[in-house]
């Protein structure tokens, strides 16, 4: 008898020390069908809001409205939302449940300065010199809300455990909001994370992206007049020739991998003042952050050594430094299952004729849309060309991503045609997608505990004895944009 007791207090214990998972009483599957359900009822306020926030096309830090209409929707919805996080204005956490495990979803919402354009199939500016969604962002903020929306619904009426939690995360395009965010310990407790992005393919992404240095170089040199007393000055401009001169030298001798791009920001004010200060924007990218490192430090010695020869002070600010991005396998594997579950796109006669049109106007192969979903790619040696701030949040906890077909196959991206292509029904409709198989994910992992745990053992076999620690300086803050 007292064996007994023992046995089923030692079976009670068990019970109560083992982490809790959710058990809902329906099935996995149904779940699924359920969330999807919700999206797709939901989709009028999707659309709404994605749209809203390309007209608003605010460019990174100044996403006053578009942050504050996410925000708001999620807090009518009955999230408890953290306005203004990590020093950033534009920033918020917005989470819905309670205990683990805690999934987090990733929006953004910046625009790109100059990139403004008419909802037209040939490049025509809505506002002369405006900023526009050239990225996509507002189809990638509101359908990061729709997921967040749909599975917290689904929580709440089948009371499953555990904490979704949607990150408002501004200014991608620039100093990458999910820097100081991530600086902030604000993704320190999330058992998994999730994100998506616009695309011109489907596929859920397993090739990762670079890691990148930003570098600000400024001279300070002596003023003369150019042409009566020109011995007299030190041109801080020199400084700057010479120093690009030197990465263009360097580029013989870094690797394939590397990327090296710039832009002088200041070079003097009229030709006959010697310019007394200059400077130069260098961002440098390679396939893992050691290799980008080295790379700075040559690009930092030619500055130094421009400097010098021309008798200047070079003042070197790395303004920030991102991760490459930490690929997922295992949470890869789970998003595709739903991937090919959900998709593919299908479009109307008229849709494919709008594309097709977008692809004559930039010149590139009248394919329409290409929505099949791609096959899980092979682990690549090499990342794609391109770097993101979700690469910080992959070094913190396993991070998943799918990009959906949202524009014409092959158009340039950063161009007018994504900023066209986001406020179409080509665009809404890959947006919806990625939600449905966002929120088809986050079900897995709140549901399938063996899931989160082999995502948790990869994550921490690729970590090693490596802990994320921040690109920014310390003390840092976010820049103030007005
Ligand atoms: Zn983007």
């Amino acid at each position: 008898m007292k064996k007994k007791c023992l046995y089923l207090a030692a079976l009670l214990l068990l019970w109560v020390v083992q982490p809790v998972f959710s058990t809902a009483e329906k099935s996995l599957p149904d779940l699924k069908k359920e969330v999807i359900r919700v999206i797709e009822q939901e989709s009028k306020l999707l659309i709404e809001t994605s749209d809203a926030i390309w007209e608003f096309a605010e460019t990174a830090l100044l996403e006053f409205k578009s942050s504050k209409l996410l925000a708001d929707i999620l807090e009518k919805k009955g999230f408890s939302v953290k306005r203004e996080v990590a020093d950033l204005p534009t920033a918020f956490v917005a989470s819905y449940g309670s205990g683990k495990p805690v999934i987090g979803i990733l929006a953004e919402y910046d625009a790109l300065p100059g990139l403004s354009q008419d909802n037209t199939a040939f490049r025509k500016a809505l506002v002369e010199g405006g900023s526009g969604h050239g990225c996509g962002h507002n189809l990638f903020g509101a359908g990061s809300l729709g997921a967040a929306l749909a599975i917290k619904e689904v929580m709440e009426s089948h009371k499953i455990k555990g904490t979704i939690r949607l990150y408002g995360c501004p200014a991608e395009e620039d100093v990458g909001g999910k820097l100081f965010m991530a600086r902030e310990g604000l993704f320190d407790d999330l058992d998994a994370c999730i994100a998506w992005h616009p695309d011109y393919t489907t596929k859920v992404d397993v090739k990762g992206s670079q890691a990148i240095d930003d570098i600000e170089i400024e001279f300070f040199g002596k003023a003369a007049h150019a042409a009566f007393d020109p011995w007299k000055g030190h041109s801080a401009l020199d400084a700057v020739e010479m120093t690009t001169f030197g990465i263009n030298l360097l580029r013989e001798h870094v690797k394939p991998s590397v990327r090296i791009h710039y832009v002088i920001t200041k070079g003097g004010d009229i030709p006959n003042v010697v310019p007394e200060y200059a400077k130069l924007w260098v961002w440098v990218r390679d396939s893992t952050r050691k290799g980008v490192k080295d790379v700075t430090l040559r690009v930092e010695e030619i500055a130094k050594g421009a400097g010098l020869a021309t008798r200047t002070t070079p003042k070197i600010n790395l303004m920030g430094s991102l991760h490459e991005l930490l690929v997922n396998r295992t949470g890869a594997e789970a998003m595709q299952k739903n991937l090919k579950k959900i998709g593919p796109i299908t479009y109307t006669e008229e849709e494919l004729a709008f594309a097709r049109e977008i692809q004559k106007n930039t010149e590139v192969e009248e394919k329409g849309m290409v929505s099949e979903i791609k096959d899980l790619e092979k682990p690549a040696k090499e990342p794609e060309g391109g770097s993101t701030d979700v690469a910080e949040v992959s070094w913190i906890t396993p991070t998943v991503q799918i990009l959906t077909t949202c524009t014409p196959f092959g158009v340039p991206w950063h161009s007018w045609a994504v900023v066209t292509s986001s406020k179409h029904p080509i665009g809404h409709r890959g947006m919806l997608l990625a939600t449905k198989v966002m929120a088809a994910t986050a079900l897995d992992f709140l549901l399938e505990k063996e899931i989160l745990q082999k995502m948790q053992k990869e994550f921490k076999e690729k970590l090693g004895d490596y802990t994320y620690k921040s690109g920014l300086q310390p003390g840092q803050k976010p820049p103030v944009r007005k």
